[in-house]
């Protein structure tokens, strides 16, 4: 029997199985609607408005909302179908009509006004101000200043980009799934791991093939451009991946994303200047921890001056290595990771297939519980009985050293059909006060790993493992917070470029051998990562950081310019292509239209704001070289970290919080370090 706290957790949980897709609009047509009646209701009760009176009412109506939502959401990113892609394009639009609505309703703006100029307002607690804070700058975002003209253009641009948005990463995932390529000659495969053979010839015997289907998701296609000696595969499947949704390839104009690109940073351009910003570069920052557009450019460009000629003595070496040793004339960018993989076996004798097999999932998923409770003293255990979307899914709870539940989360780890590709975390439940009472949060960590080939279990990669931190970095994000109000815990009310702090941070104990020799264990016999394996695992680290650096800070850069320095005259090829004179080192073929397929931009909440994952490794290394200096597994500097950062979700400034957690501001320094790029 659950624990009664774990009970009252379960009955907030979704029912997956009972979502009908044909029922979805009109079901979230009434909810809307009570919701605004609510409101209305809310508002026109007499008296002086305060947080019990107004604020708590309202966060229950919103929450409401976010729970009937969710699984939709979720369900349409993991379980894709026609019927749900109907329902799911007709309600993103409901809903943005809705939450702008609300964004420039002048009654609830002035109810927030009026509990900020209130005499309560002090006696409110630092999170509850700062709930009340970012809701008046956010209806300044949301156009209340406008007159009624401009607000309604407001709302109806608002409304377009929900659905190119929504329209862009639908064509992404058909782009993705339109290709294909059956091969029967098992030696046009040559060099391929045995894992991603197995996985191929499963795509095939599942269409009653013989031999091979090679596809474009991901644990395909990175390892046939690792591994694959046919150079001609290698070139065809890399054409196909980067004209995805595009007017180039094998599927050229077929789910071109092109016009959507140009209408929606038409479009955000335009909601920018609505509500009084030059750019939507400028918009975007107005949210963030970076104070102007000019400090992020900064940013940017100082690591492109420290890491550019790391990543040409990189590049330069990879291209002597191919000539000497691979007989190829010149690197082209289906040849990099090819020639990358070969050059790191020659120089540190390493692979990254070599691991695998220390790596069977299980293995992982409990070295990372174990790992977790070492530095937060949190235990997490499985919980049976839960209604699923998918046979594959996981379902867990996380308690804390005093036995109080944390939260729950669902994993959903293997790759598969009609499912986005990439690695996320998202919110189910957040955690809130009602009542007196908590609502725990609940979270999914989804990813899209190796699935088990013929019932064997799956074998990760170390790269997969690092994936797994990472997501569960997030979760541990949005699952341990202890503020109370929706609108600053967990991850909400967080600076973007500050999100992917705890998820960066949680990285670096995959590369320590202590917790490595918990997440691992051969798959036949159980035995450790041997110790010689792990030093050239290690010396391998950092093999090309700086060719990986500059591809980041590209599309960064890239990102940024796109929004800082819109013009309807601008050609996002063109700016592209500046980036990239300017910081790549690989040529690019002018057919590359990686862009097209740039969800987190197009798609998710990146906006000019790819930056935030070089800004946030900036803190998360910093935070991770205090445990360097006080021992990586020591509890104290955990617990500190926990209390610091984890568990304060958005309800004070993450630079305050960083402080008071490194006891100082943020540096470089350790990031150029642990990149091995500091000179
Ligand atoms: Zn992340």
């Amino acid at each position: 029997m659950p624990a009664a706290d774990t009970n009252r957790a379960i009955n907030l949980l979704p029912t997956f199985s009972a979502i009908r897709p044909t029922e979805i609009v009109d079901q979230l047509t009434e909810l809307l609607n009570q919701n605004r009646r609510d409101i209305k209701a809310l508002l026109e009760l007499d008296g002086e408005i305060t947080w019990d009176k107004f604020f708590s009412p309202f966060e229950d109506i919103g929450d409401r909302l976010s729970r009937f939502w969710s699984p939709i959401g979720h369900l349409h990113g993991v379980a894709d179908n026609e019927d749900l892609r109907d329902a799911y394009r007709d309600a993103v639009v409901m809903l943005s009509e809705y939450s702008t609505e609300l964004a420039q309703s002048d009654r609830l703006s002035s109810a927030f006004r009026s509990m900020r100029d209130s005499a309560g307002f002090e006696a409110l607690t630092p999170a509850q101000q700062k709930v009340i804070e970012n809701a008046l700058r956010d209806f300044r975002l949301g156009g209340i200043d406008l007159d009624e003209a401009k607000r309604e253009r407001f709302r109806a641009v608002s409304t377009e980009l929900a659905q190119l948005t929504t329209r862009f990463s639908e064509n992404v995932l058909d782009a993705t799934e339109a290709w294909e390529k059956n091969v029967t000659d098992k030696a046009e495969l040559s060099g391929l791991p045995e894992s991603t053979l197995g996985l191929i010839r499963q795509n095939a015997a599942k269409l009653n093939r013989e031999g091979y289907t090679l596809t474009l998701d991901y644990p395909c296609y990175g390892p046939v451009m690792s591994y694959c000696d046919n150079r001609d595969l290698r070139r065809e499947m890399y054409k196909a991946y980067v004209t995805r949704a595009s007017d180039q390839g094998p599927s050229a104009g077929r789910f071109d994303n092109t016009e959507n690109i140009n209408q929606i940073l038409a479009l955000r351009n335009e909601l920018a200047n609505l509500v009084g910003y030059p750019n939507y570069a400028e918009y975007s920052i107005a949210t963030k921890m970076a104070t102007s557009t000019r400090s992020v450019a900064e940013f940017l460009e100082d690591l492109v001056e420290r890491s550019t000629d790391a990543a040409h003595r990189d590049f330069d070496q990879l291209t002597n290595f191919a000539t000497d040793e691979l007989n190829l004339r010149s690197v082209e960018p289906w040849d990099v990771a090819y020639c990358g993989e070969k050059l790191r076996q020659h120089a540190f004798a390493f692979s990254a297939e070599e691991l695998r097999p220390y790596f069977p999932v299980a293995r992982v998923v409990e070295g990372l519980f174990n790992t977790v409770n070492r530095l937060f003293g949190i235990t997490v255990s499985a919980l049976p009985g839960v209604d699923l979307w998918h046979a594959d899914v996981q379902v867990y709870e996380v308690r804390d050293d005093g036995g109080m539940l944390r939260g729950i989360f669902y994993l959903d780890l293997y790759a598969r059909e009609h499912k986005r590709g990439g690695a996320w975390m998202d919110e189910c439940v957040v955690r809130r006060s009602v009542g007196g009472s908590i609502q725990s949060p609940v979270a999914y960590l989804t990813c899209n790993f190796t699935p088990p080939v013929d019932g064997e279990e799956s074998l990760l990669t170390h790269d997969e493992v690092l994936t797994l931190f990472h997501e569960f970095g997030h979760g541990l994000h949005h699952l341990l917070t202890l503020v109370d109000h929706a609108p600053v815990s967990g991850i909400n009310g967080v600076p973007w470029d500050g999100i992917e702090l705890p998820s960066q941070f949680l990285e670096n104990w995959v590369w320590e051998r202590e917790a490595l020799d918990t997440i691992s264990g051969h798959y036949q016999t159980g035995e450790a990562i041997p110790d010689e394996l792990f030093r050239r695992m290690c010396e391998a680290k950092n093999f090309q950081s700086g060719l990986q650096m500059v591809r980041q800070l590209e599309f960064a850069l890239f990102d940024f310019l796109i929004h800082a320095e819109y013009s309807p005259e601008q050609s996002v090829q063109e700016i592209l292509d500046n980036v990239r004179r300017r910081v790549a080192v690989v040529n690019t073929p002018p057919y590359n239209r990686f862009q097209h397929a740039f969800s987190h931009i197009f798609a998710g909440g990146y906006a000019a704001g790819y930056y935030s994952y070089k800004w946030a490794e900036v803190l998360s290394a910093d935070a991770f070289s205090r445990f360097e200096e006080e021992g990586v597994f020591n509890s104290e500097t955990g617990k500190s970290f926990r209390e610091s950062i984890l568990e304060r979700g958005g309800s004070e400034d993450l630079l305050v919080l960083f402080t008071r957690f490194r006891g100082r501001g943020p540096t470089i320094e350790p990031l150029l370090r642990q990149a091995g790029l500091s000179t």
